[in-house]
C-alpha cells in the first residue's frame, strides 16, 4: 500500500511515512503525539493522495496504517483508547467496529457515572427548591 501525501508547498507531492506525520504533530506530557495541523469534528485532518484521487483523511487512521502497513480493514474504525481524537500515537489506537466503539464509550460513561448522578441530583434539588418557592 502507497499513500502520497501533500507537501506544505503547492503542487509538491511527498510520499507520506511516520516522519511525515510525526513531523506535523507535538508530544503531549500525557504521552499522546496530537496532530498540529487542521480538524474535522476534532479528528485530525489531512490531504493525501490516495490511489490516484485527492482526498482528506483522518490522520489517526494513517497512523494506524501506516504502523501497521495494512489497510483498515472494510466496516472497521480505529478508535483511541485515550479519548483523544486528533491523538496519532499507536499504542493510543486500537481498531474496532461500531458496537466496540458503542461499548467503549459505554464502559466509559459507566466509569464517571456518579458525577453525572450528582450532577442530575442537583438538578432535581434545584428544580424542587424553585417549585417551593413559587407555591
Ligand atoms: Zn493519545
Amino acid at each position: 500500500m502507497t499513500w502520497t501525501v501533500t507537501g506544505r508547498k503547492r503542487g509538491v507531492w511527498t510520499v507520506a511515512s511516520l516522519d511525515w506525520l510525526f513531523s506535523r504533530c507535538m508530544l503531549d506530557p500525557s504521552g499522546c503525539i496530537l496532530w498540529q495541523l487542521s480538524r474535522e469534528d476534532g479528528y485530525g485532518r489531512g490531504g493525501v493522495v490516495h490511489n490516484g484521487q485527492f482526498q482528506l483523511i483522518l490522520v489517526h487512521r494513517l497512523s494506524w496504517e501506516l504502523h501497521t502497513g495494512q489497510p483498515i480493514p472494510a466496516g472497521k474504525q480505529v478508535l483511541h483508547h485515550c479519548d483523544v481524537r486528533h491523538c496519532v500515537r499507536i499504542d493510543d489506537l486500537f481498531l474496532g467496529d461500531n458496537d466496540a466503539n458503542v461499548a467503549d464509550k459505554v464502559a466509559k460513561g459507566r466509569q464517571y457515572r456518579p458525577s453525572s448522578e450528582t450532577a442530575r441530583q442537583m438538578a432535581l434539588a434545584g428544580a424542587a427548591a424553585r417549585r417551593i418557592r413559587r407555591t
